[in-house]
């Protein structure tokens, strides 16, 4: 009989998490067996430690921190939220990949035999698991509604982020009644708990959210850090070139960037380690730095407004 650990991605966020948490609990209660097998064990796993963000929402919806997997070698694994394998846990190649469920990017992940695959370009791997409860005609237990919601709301930034589609905010309102939460306040009690930096040092901030990709040969990082409050990180600019350029250094990467998110306006300011980093956001985001520092206004998604400009120019 397999025995299937269900992760996200390395650095995981909450859609990372309750995805794996929630999407375990789904594969227990449904009657078909989606998978193309139907005798197995199952558990949620996480591929890194919890942000303070997730730490709330499971605290508050009294959920249990799925165990750290380091190593998929030789594993049975569905990847959840994230498609591929520069972002999975150490030893993906080596694993038996049995399904994959997201809403990023493709990511020549390859597997051995035909598997379940769903991926749809939504505002959560949260909102997919919510479609599929209800496909099958499951309903949501007030914490399972709580957890999905809380999920939502933090990869869409309350429904705001350009990534949000009609089918998140209508599953929203499913959920926001079967958890009998309130939207707002959820968010704002989640947005808070993210923009806390206390106790946390600038190498823990730019890893924190940090994922690597490829364009054109050239490998790169970019770490994202989502705050209602900016000013805050920016008064700590040398601190985080530091701490960028030992994050660069250990990750062996060409180009390595970060960016501090404005959750509530929806900007972005990167900060540029060096030249080469500097001479490549400039040219993906056609705007001129100032000093370190590359504005950038309306932008607020990784995969969607950052990574496609800047594979496409390392492309060319
Ligand atoms: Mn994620
Ligand atoms: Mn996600």
């Amino acid at each position: 009989m397999k025995s299937i650990i269900v992760i996200g991605h390395k650095n995981p966020d909450t859609d990372s998490i309750v995805s794996a948490l929630v999407f375990t609990d789904f594969l227990k209660k449904v009657k078909k067996s989606i998978l193309g097998f139907s005798d197995f064990k199952i558990k949620p796993a996480r591929a890194g430690s919890l942000n303070k963000e997730t730490k709330f929402v499971l605290d508050y919806f009294k959920q249990k921190t799925p165990v750290l997997v380091n190593n998929l070698k030789n594993k049975d694994v569905i990847l959840v939220d994230h498609g591929e394998f520069s972002q999975s846990a150490k030893g993906v190649e080596r694993a038996n990949i049995v399904g994959v469920l997201d809403h990023h990017k493709l990511g020549g992940i390859e597997s051995a035999l035909p598997i379940f695959y769903r991926s749809e370009p939504i505002g959560s791997t949260s909102t997919l698991i919510a479609k599929m409860f209800l496909e099958n005609n499951l309903s949501f237990d007030k914490k399972t509604a709580g957890l999905l919601l809380a999920a939502i709301l933090s990869d869409t930034f309350k429904l705001t982020s350009p990534t949000t589609t009609n089918e998140d905010k209508e599953i929203v309102k499913i959920l926001a009644k079967a958890s009998k939460e309130n939207m707002n306040k959820l968010a704002q009690k989640m947005f808070q708990a993210k923009s806390n930096i206390e106790g946390i040092s600038m190498d823990e901030l730019v890893s924190m959210d940090y994922k690597e990709y490829e364009g054109g040969g050239i490998s790169f990082g970019i770490g994202l850090y989502e705050t209602t409050h900016p000013q805050k990180i920016k008064e700590k600019k040398e601190e985080i070139l530091s701490a960028l350029k030992r994050l660069k250094k250990k990750r062996k990467v060409k180009l390595m960037f970060f960016a501090v998110v404005d959750i509530l306006k929806k900007n972005s300011e990167m900060f540029l380690l060096g030249e080469e980093e500097k001479l490549t956001a400039q040219k993906a985001f056609k705007k001129k730095a100032k000093g370190n520092l590359l504005f950038l206004s309306c932008v607020s998604s990784r995969k969607k407004q950052m990574i496609p400009l800047v594979v496409s120019f390392l492309e060319k």
